[in-house]
């Protein structure tokens, strides 16, 4: 048995991504913050496609408790291991930094930036002895380019694409992948709140991508396939930003 923890499971791209990896064999660890509702339908959608999963809900901010959570999952699974694991959780709390808050800049780095080191730590150490580890961070367009309004969030992905540059070439030795995803304007509830007639018009593809879009390359990443992809930025982004 596979499995693969997604973080941010319960919904929009972490959803999709539950699904695409089930489809590929590996049974899904799903992890959320709060949404014990919409965690259930990726289950039912993670069983559709034909493999398993469970809940594993912690705040992955929160180094405690994702500790805790990871360490029971651990305890119960002995001989087995995470081989694969997408840190797709995530938030957006836009403004200027003129008149950002300290709360709105640390809550989505401790996210992001926090959330990564919480989870992908106390997994290291069985990828590299079972001499394989699919590692995906799921960064964005605005880490690349960086958007005014999102200094906070910009600061958090460009980090998180440093880590998997630095991370890819400790572990790769050992069989582990670390590779990032940049997506660009995907329709998920994360971007429902933007003016998308408009946005769209500014994307030379003429459209905002699809999570199943995103979780597609996903997959090819968590796949034996993409062993030799490593310490990457793949953006999907209809050529907003090449
Ligand atoms: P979304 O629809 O808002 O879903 C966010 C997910 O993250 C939810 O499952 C949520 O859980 C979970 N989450 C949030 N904070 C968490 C925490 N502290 N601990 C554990 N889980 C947490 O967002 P999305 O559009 O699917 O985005 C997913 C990822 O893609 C994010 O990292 C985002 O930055 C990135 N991204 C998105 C876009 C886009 O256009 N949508 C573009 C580029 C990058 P609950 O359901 O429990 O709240």
């Amino acid at each position: 048995m596979k499995y693969a923890l997604v973080t941010g499971g319960s919904r929009g791209i972490g959803r999709a991504v539950s699904v695409a990896l089930a489809e590929l064999g590996y049974n899904i660890i799903i992890n959320y913050r709060s949404n014990a509702q919409e965690a259930e339908e990726t289950l039912r959608l993670v069983r559709e496609a034909g493999s398993d999963g469970e809940f594993l809900p912690f705040d992955v901010a929160n180094a405690e408790q994702t500790a805790a959570a990871i360490a029971k999952w651990q305890a119960e699974h002995e001989g087995e291991y995470i081989a694969c694991v997408v840190n797709n959780a995530g938030i957006r709390k836009d403004n200027l930094m003129l008149f950002m808050g300290a709360e709105d800049w640390s809550s989505v780095l401790n996210i992001t930036l926090n959330g990564f080191f919480n989870v992908t730590q106390p997994l290291l150490k069985d990828m590299c002895v079972k001499k394989f580890g699919r590692i995906i961070n799921m960064v964005s367009l605005s880490g690349l380019k960086g958007l005014p309004g999102q200094t906070n969030y910009s600061c958090s992905k460009g980090g998180l694409i440093a880590a998997t540059k630095a991370l890819a070439q400790e572990v790769a030795r050992k069989g582990v992948t670390v590779n990032a995803v940049a997506p660009g304007f995907i329709r998920s509830d994360m971007t429902a709140d933007l003016d998308e007639k408009e946005l769209k018009k500014t994307i030379p593809a003429g459209r905002f991508g699809e999570t199943r879009e995103v979780a597609d390359l996903v997959a090819f990443l968590a796949s034996d396939k993409a062993g030799y992809i490593n310490g990457e930025v793949i953006s999907i982004n209809g050529a907003l930003y090449t």
